[in-house]
């Protein structure tokens, strides 16, 4: 199976919650100087949900990122010119800069590890339809 493109237009994104990812990528770049926050996905489509998920890479089908809620990025070391996929790196960003106090949350902080993904807090409270059952809230 061909890996069908992922899209990194944020524009892509659910027109009602851009704004909260623009103004958080915003901060999040001001507080890491050495680094190049890089939208890596954002709105995912089926067919790219049920390839990632055939591959392991996703656990569920009930990604937000199907909704246009969620965003992954990387963080390029402008030094190295390396980008720094380790849990560390985030966790570090997200200390600096806390995607909570932006209505966000990594998928680190929910469940420990996707540290890349961010996607809308509380989502579950918000958007009851998208509760499914323990395994299918492992969103990627
Ligand atoms: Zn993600």
């Amino acid at each position: 199976m061909i890996e069908p493109e992922q899209n990194r237009d944020l524009e892509a994104l659910d027109a009602d919650y851009l704004g909260l990812f623009t103004v958080y990528l915003a901060a999040l770049q001001k507080r890491l100087p050495n680094y190049k926050i890089i939208v890596t996905e954002t709105r995912r489509s089926k067919e790219r949900q049920e390839f990632l998920k055939a591959k392991g890479a996703s656990k569920t089908m009930h990604s937000n990122h199907l909704l246009g809620r969620a965003i992954d990025i990387a963080l390029l070391n402008t030094v190295t010119g390396q980008i720094d996929w380790s849990d560390l790196a985030y966790k570090a960003a997200y200390t600096l800069c806390d995607p909570r106090r932006y209505g966000l949350v990594s998928g680190g902080q929910l469940w420990d590890w996707d540290w890349p993904h961010l996607e809308l807090m509380d989502i579950d409270a918000k958007y009851p339809a998208l509760i499914g059952t323990a395994e299918d809230i492992w969103l990627t």
